[in-house]
């Protein structure tokens, strides 16, 4: 890929744009930065503790990504499952790649509820919901802090 190509990604791309703050430092919905991914805290809270691993690399699929960083996106995934779990205790987590609307590779980590309207319901059912529940930096800092002792 050429030079050009990539600075217009960074700059086009939400994600690009999130995983460089993060590597500066300056990502308010940061919990950690892997090897080869982040992990951030939810742009809202509708389920509490919903969290993200979004790939470093602009990859459009998991599979275009070299075996071994799949593996390790994908322990960074279940690594990040698992803490919520601990964090959060949930009675179902949903893991959610689909990459439609924003096509760099990134997977929603999503704990749910037992008291929840319809538990069983996909997790976008009440998506016009969400902005209720936007992440404020506050928020993002306490789910963040709750999270990391599992990391
Ligand atoms: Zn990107």
């Amino acid at each position: 890929m050429e030079k050009v190509e990539s600075d217009q990604l960074i700059t086009q791309c939400p994600l690009c744009r999130d995983v460089a703050a993060a590597v500066a430092g300056d990502l308010d919905r940061l919990v950690a930065v892997r090897e080869h991914s982040i992990i951030v805290v939810g742009e809202h809270q509708f389920f509490p503790g919903y969290c993200m691993v979004v790939a470093r690399h602009h990859a459009r699929e998991m599979h275009d990504l070299p075996p071994e960083i799949q593996r390790e996106i994908f322990d960074d995934v279940m690594t990040l499952g698992r803490a919520i779990e601990h964090a959060f205790t949930p009675f179902k987590m949903n893991y959610v790649s689909l990459g439609n609307v924003v096509e760099h590779l990134h997977w929603h980590v999503i704990p749910r509820r037992a008291d929840e309207a319809d538990p069983k319901a996909h997790p976008w059912a009440e998506s016009a919901r969400f902005t209720e529940k936007k992440t404020t930096p506050g928020e993002a800092r306490r789910v963040s802090r709750l999270i990391q002792p599992f990391l």
